[in-house]
């Protein structure tokens, strides 16, 4: 009996003119995340069938589709010709490994029919399989408010599909869906939970990072290659910009206020990942900043850090504590290489005293003690592009 992969989307996003559109994405993105994997990929009346997976490779299609966004929810199904025998087969074939358990669980059978010239209703449907599974295991119960395992057949156009039970998806939208922004990554846990959010709803990402060689070692930038990567396994491909930081962050400490050090270099880091956004076609920015965690993310920091460039700045994580970033880390898979212990360039040169409560008009008149100007053009020259993912 052929396995098959039955993917759900979540419609409430594919009303419309857009539905083709973000349907055809879709099954690219599936596409792409199964790959390695060489499986066939089919859309049919609001749905997606994954076809030919070597049984042995279910596990990781399921693994890579829970990562795809824009997919609600996946049932890994046997798919049948549309008999009475055929469904009837498949249905106890797929209830034998439950049934053999000593805490067998209560079931009740589901069935829908989008072929209204199928022989039975629905209702005959569940009524006559549910007789069939109790004959074949008569250890099994029925609970038909609370069933631990709902047994469900669809009978559709061209074939009859049987699954117990579905896994829930990423959920979101398919990334390329809503354009591209640029995240702003450094090795810590904050932003790549923030870049798993922005394209959740759709959005590509492109990445910088700014690094302080010496004062940052090659360890610290390889994590954060690594930490893009485990983004791309949601995001799909992104161009990920290394940037040397080094010369900025010693002529800040050199010409520029102690107490501001840190507030300057985030205007400027802010500035150059917006000027490669702006030539790359990103739209927005995007960080991992949420009100009030350190001294440079009080409000009127952010108020500061802001005013350095034009572009939207998005910061998924604003309102989040820390335990609920760090929870949603674990759940994505980023954490473990999060909390790798390489330094990162604004722990390099932190000020005794940072100021807490910058002000707009201060901050651009120290920063104008300095002509930054060449100095962010040649870090822009010598920024390097990795393609990852
Ligand atoms: P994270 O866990 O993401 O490092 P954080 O709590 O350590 O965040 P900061 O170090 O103040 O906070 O950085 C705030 C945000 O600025 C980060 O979430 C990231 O978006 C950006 N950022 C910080 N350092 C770098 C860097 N070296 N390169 C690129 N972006 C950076
Ligand atoms: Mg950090």
């Amino acid at each position: 009996m052929e396995k098959v992969i039955l993917v759900r989307y979540a419609e409430i996003h594919l009303k419309g003119l857009n539905r083709p559109f973000f349907e055809r994405l879709l099954v690219d993105r599936i596409k792409q995340a199964l790959n390695p994997v060489h499986a066939s990929v089919e859309r049919e009346q609001g749905r997606i069938f994954v076809y030919g997976i070597p049984e042995e490779n279910i596990p990781e299609c399921t693994d890579r589709l829970c990562r795809v966004f824009g997919i609600h929810s996946i049932s890994v199904a046997c798919c049948v010709e549309k008999t009475w025998d055929a469904v009837r087969a498949a249905a106890i074939s797929e209830v034998e490994p439950f049934a053999n358990r000593v805490d067998a669980p209560t079931f009740k059978c589901f069935a829908r029919r989008s072929d209204k010239r199928f022989s039975m209703t629905s209702e005959q449907i569940c009524r006559e399989l549910g007789h069939e599974i109790l004959e074949a295991y008569p250890n099994l119960k029925v609970d038909v408010h609370h069933p631990e395992l709902p047994v469900t057949v669809e009978i559709r156009q061209n074939n009859a599909f049987v699954y117990t039970g579905e896994v829930l998806g990423a959920g979101g939208m398919p990334v390329g869906s809503n354009g591209k922004a640029m995240l702003l990554i450094s090795g810590g846990i904050d932003s790549p939970v923030a870049g798993y959010m922005i394209a959740k709803r759709g959005v590509m990402l492109d990445a910088v990072h700014f690094y302080s060689y010496p004062y940052t070692s090659e360890r610290a930038r390889d994590k954060v290659v690594e930490l893009t990567k485990l983004v791309s396994r949601y995001a799909g491909r992104i161009n990920l910009y290394l940037v040397p930081f080094t010369d900025i962050q010693m002529t800040i400490y050199d010409k520029c206020p102690s107490t501001e050090t840190t507030v300057l270099m985030r205007r400027l880091m802010m500035k150059i990942a917006e000027r490669i956004a702006k030539e790359t076609g990103s739209l927005a920015l995007i960080t991992g900043e949420s009100i009030g965690q350190v001294a440079s993310q009080t409000i009127e920091s952010l108020c500061v850090t802001d005013d350095a460039v034009s572009m939207p700045v998005f910061r998924p994580l604003i309102g989040f504590d820390k335990e609920e970033i760090i929870d949603k880390a674990q759940k994505i898979g980023t954490f473990e290489t999060s909390i790798l212990p390489y330094e990162d360039c604004c722990t390099v040169f932190v000020p005794k005293h940072p100021v807490t409560k910058p002000k707009v008009e201060k901050l651009r008149e120290s920063e104008a003690l300095v002509d930054f100007e060449p100095l962010i053009a040649k870090a822009v020259s010598e920024t390097e592009r990795m393609n990852i993912g």
